[in-house]
């Protein structure tokens, strides 16, 4: 008998119809003979409704109120299928993420998991029960709701798989599996049969929403063994682990983009030795991310300094460097919106320094023009025009051969 986790996100549940065919997908485990714990996301686009109602209510809503809000969508799908669980004559239970035991940082809309405290799951599980679990929610030390961040479902799902020490952790969704880039943008995208936990990691933090970044970092760390799999066709998925299959060496596995990011760049900046960290300890601790980072000399013994961000953050951004201005010391701020990153991934390039000229040279020949570049062991990030996002994707994913059979090492 094998203990397994299943989750089902947003699509796999937006109809009683669809809630019917999980719980078939979930009756099978149980028939089988394994335990089984689920994990639902709210039903099809219920968390975006909820959020644009919020929104017309108040640009600015209270993060509290908003996890009190968003927090019911998932407790419509528990209810709705272990429903339709008991309908078809197996003991099954829903919790909440606070009664599941799930214990959060105090942060409201993007709180981290501190601690599973998994005994009423257990102990339902004792009593042969099917136990269905809220995902994205949990609770801080005060008792308040907290959420785990768009898609945090996901999160949920490795968590509990974790702390119950599960043999298995399966995702369902509305794609077979995790492919070598956004299969709903790129046609040509082919389904990968393994992933290793870092180039999916990157993926998931470079903007593939396949799963919850935070799911993957869970995953790896308690090696869990994950799968990506479609809740509507029957073919196998993709699986994660440790050590992929490379594909005939393969050097880039995958391609991840982003649209909505805006350059903020700061003239003019004092060259003390300080200047760097102090705008970058005062925008941290206004919790603003920055993405990539790029210095620059001038002529004048100053320096320019530009970072990208999420559109969404770059008011905020704005504010703070504005109030503090005459600290930080610079001239003047500009910002470029309308911008995308576009990023390679695969652990094949650690041992390939060739890899990032080839991706400037195929942007090039597109006539793209590329903005800024980071790159780390297992990845290099553009940021491109938003408007050319697609087809910079389009072709990277042909010049590297993703669709096809993999690049050969030279
Ligand atoms: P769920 O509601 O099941 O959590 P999501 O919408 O969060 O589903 O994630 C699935 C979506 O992820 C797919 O519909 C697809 O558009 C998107 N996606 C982005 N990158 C990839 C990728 N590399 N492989 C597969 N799907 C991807
Ligand atoms: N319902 C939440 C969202 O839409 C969480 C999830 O689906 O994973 O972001
Ligand atoms: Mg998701």
């Amino acid at each position: 008998m094998a203990l397994i986790v299943q989750k089902f996100g947003g699509t796999s549940v937006g109809s009683v119809e669809k809630i019917k065919n999980v719980a078939n997908r979930v009756i099978e485990e149980a028939e089988n003979g394994n335990e089984v714990v689920v994990v639902v996301s709210a039903m099809g686009k219920t968390t975006d409704q909820l959020v644009s109602m919020a929104r017309d209510i108040s640009g600015t809503p209270s993060k509290r109120e908003m996890d009190m809000l968003l927090t019911t969508g998932e407790q419509i799908t528990i209810s709705l299928l272990t429903m339709a669980l008991i309908e078809e004559g197996y003991e099954a239970i829903s919790y909440t993420g606070w009664q599941a035991g799930m214990q959060t940082e105090s942060v409201h809309g993007n709180a981290r998991i501190l601690n599973i405290d998994a005994s009423r799951i257990q102990a339902q599980l004792q009593e042969k029960k099917i136990v269905v679990v809220a995902g994205f929610q949990g609770s801080d030390a005060n008792g308040e709701i907290t959420t785990l961040g768009r898609g945090g479902s996901d999160t949920t799902a490795v968590a509990i798989a974790a702390a119950l020490n599960a043999d298995r952790c399966d995702i369902y969704t509305d794609v077979t599996g995790v492919f070598t880039t956004d299969p709903r943008y790129i046609k040509g995208a082919r389904k990968l049969q393994s992933i290793s936990y870092d180039e999916m990691l990157e993926l998931a933090n470079l903007g593939a929403g396949v799963l919850h970044p935070r799911a993957v970092e869970y995953a790896k760390n308690y090696q869990i063994p994950l799968e990506v799999r479609s809740s509507m066709e029957r073919e196998s998925g993709t699986i994660i682990e440790e050590e992929a299959t490379m594909e005939e060496n393969l050097i880039v596995r995958g391609i991840a983009f982003e649209d909505s990011i805006t350059r903020v760049t700061i003239y003019g900046l004092p060259q003390s030795l300080g200047s760097l960290s102090t705008i970058f300890t005062t925008l941290a601790k206004n919790r603003i991310n920055v993405d990539i980072i790029i210095q620059s000399m001038t002529a004048e013994d100053t320096t320019n300094l530009s970072f990208s961000t999420k559109s969404e953050d770059t008011e905020a951004a704005l504010i703070v460097l504005e109030n503090n201005k005459e600290q930080l010391g610079f001239d003047r701020v500009e910002t470029e919106s309308g911008l995308a990153k576009v990023s390679i991934v695969g652990s094949g390039m650690v041992s390939n320094p060739g890899v990032a000229a080839e991706m400037f040279e195929v942007m090039a020949n597109t006539g793209i023009q590329v903005k800024m570049v980071s790159t780390s062991e297992i990845k290099v990030s553009t940021v491109v025009n938003e408007k050319e996002m697609v087809k910079a994707v389009e072709s990277l994913h042909e010049a590297f051969k993703l669709g096809q059979h993999a690049k050969v090492l030279a």
